[in-house]
């Protein structure tokens, strides 16, 4: 029997505020544990939390991007359940009006175009954290109101590609719009997953649901894994159990936390602390001006107007100040040297967030000068290079240190001539059918030169220079 794979996620990003989202408390990672909380975020009775307006408006800037109509009118609620690392007793969520109902996520995945449909983006506070050692268990509260984005998809993947490929858009959004660090590595991001293998079209299947992974590998790892769990128990004639796993990376399964007898019952309640907020249509006019085009729309973009190939679009596109920085450079030169140069010399060697040691008018004269042959490429690399440690003008180091490009074929026929005499047995290999010899030739010649011969035309003279041999 053949079933269809269905997957649904449910992110977690941490919005990107100085102060939590019901109190002063700053937003922090790795500070002492309980050093960072308040009795506000430590929910002690008698407090009164205060709505953060940073967090509100950073969830409509990314309901706006993503094509969501944010709610004019919005309320918290009460989820109720039982966890140490939950002081309360209850989160207070989003429920019933949910800020960002409804958007979409478009992405590239092998080849494709896909658009995933959102259910609904909120806002919510994040828990503690428990921290277990010796057998002994500790809560750290710094975590306690730390502000999320909670972002559901439809269930409409069937791969697990797809469904690391939403993730890592995702991602590339939120942090191209400011909203989000989505530092998966200190939990900023974390993913919840839900699986299922559909019998047939209408029937969804019985699904369980992943908590909590923390990379893209796992991701894709952990629905390869339940999917072929669940597939094997059909065939087995037996049935799927609702339930919640948690994806154990060192064994690379996954492993039941709870089961689920019915839906749990959350008993949501409106948040009787917190009036209900508005969003005045000028508020959501200002909040919607410079969106800034996400990655893969950017992508899209740079691969039109400057000829790009899909892969280097989108590496260029996946940081606004790196895509800024490259059409900076690209403006005035060939853009397909500048973004050789850019992704396999320069990017290699910058910060991230991406910042260029080297100016973007530098890169584009090198790029100039290497198209119109000026200098091979070779030499654009190495100015490029150390350009990195310090700023200097390449047109005077061209001509001082007598770097430009050696076209002049009485030169190379003589550095070919030269490289054949030094290296017999590379002759006699090629010309016994090993061609692959004509490369420590070339390589050789090139050296005879300081490295500055035209390489295509050094190539096709000692082809020649070798035929005629
Ligand atoms: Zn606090
Ligand atoms: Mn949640």
């Amino acid at each position: 029997m053949k079933y269809q794979l269905i997957v649904g996620l449910e992110i977690h990003a941490e919005l990107k505020t100085e102060s939590k989202i019901f109190c002063a408390c700053p937003v922090t990672f790795g500070a002492p544990p309980n050093t960072a909380c308040c009795p506000i975020c430590m929910g002690h009775p008698g407090t009164l939390p205060t709505l953060n307006r940073h967090a509100v408006e950073l969830a409509v800037r990314a309901g706006l991007a993503l094509g969501s109509r944010p709610a004019a009118h919005s309320r918290m609620d009460r989820k109720h359940y039982f966890y140490p690392d939950l002081p309360k007793g209850y989160q207070i969520s989003q429920n019933e009006m949910p800020l960002c109902p409804g958007g979409a996520l478009t992405f590239g995945v092998e080849g494709r175009e896909v658009t995933v449909p959102l259910s609904r983006m909120h806002i919510e506070e994040d828990a503690g954290k428990l921290i277990h050692r010796e057998g002994v268990t500790f809560i750290d509260h710094n975590r306690c109101g730390v502000p999320l984005l909670e972002v559901v998809t439809k269930p409409v993947m069937h791969t697990p590609e797809e469904a690391s490929a939403f993730l890592k858009a995702l991602r590339d959004a939120l942090v191209t719009l400011g909203v989000s660090d989505c530092k998966m590595q200190e939990g900023g991001m974390r993913c919840d997953v839900n699986v299922s293998l559909s019998p047939y079209p209408g029937d969804p299947g019985v699904r369980t649901e992943i908590k909590n992974i923390n990379s893209f590998a796992f991701v894709e790892k952990a629905i390869r894994y339940e999917a072929e769990r669940q597939r094997r128990l059909l065939e087995a004639g037996e049935q799927v159990v609702t339930q919640t796993l948690r994806y154990d990376e060192s064994t690379g399964t996954t492993i039941p936390m709870r089961q689920k007898e019915k839906s749990e019952d959350y008993c949501y309640l409106p948040e009787p602390n917190l009036p209900a907020f508005y969003l005045t249509g000028e508020e959501l006019e200002a909040l919607g001006r410079d969106l800034p085009l996400l990655p893969y729309e950017r992508a899209k973009e740079l691969e039109e107007r400057y000829g790009l190939s899909c892969s280097d679009a989108s590496i260029l596109s996946a940081q606004p100040s790196l895509a800024d920085f490259y059409e900076a450079a690209a403006h005035n030169a060939p853009p397909r040297i500048v973004s050789n140069l850019l992704i396999s010399h320069l990017l290699p060697l910058c910060a991230e967030p991406f910042a260029s040691p080297v100016a973007p008018h530098r890169l584009s004269r090198l790029a100039s000068l290497c198209g119109e042959g000026r200098i091979n490429n070779a030499t654009a690399k190495s100015l490029l290079l150390r350009l990195v440690d310090g700023d200097f003008c390449p047109d005077e180091v061209i001509l001082k240190e007598d770097l430009e490009q050696i076209t002049d074929r009485g030169i190379l026929w003589d550095a070919i001539t030269r490289a054949m005499a030094a290296d017999v047995p590379a002759v006699t290999d090629y010309k016994s059918g090993k061609k692959a010899a004509i490369n420590r030739l070339l390589g050789a010649a090139i050296r005879r030169t300081q490295g500055k011969a035209d390489p295509n035309l050094l190539r096709s003279l000692l082809a020649q220079a070798l035929e005629q041999f």
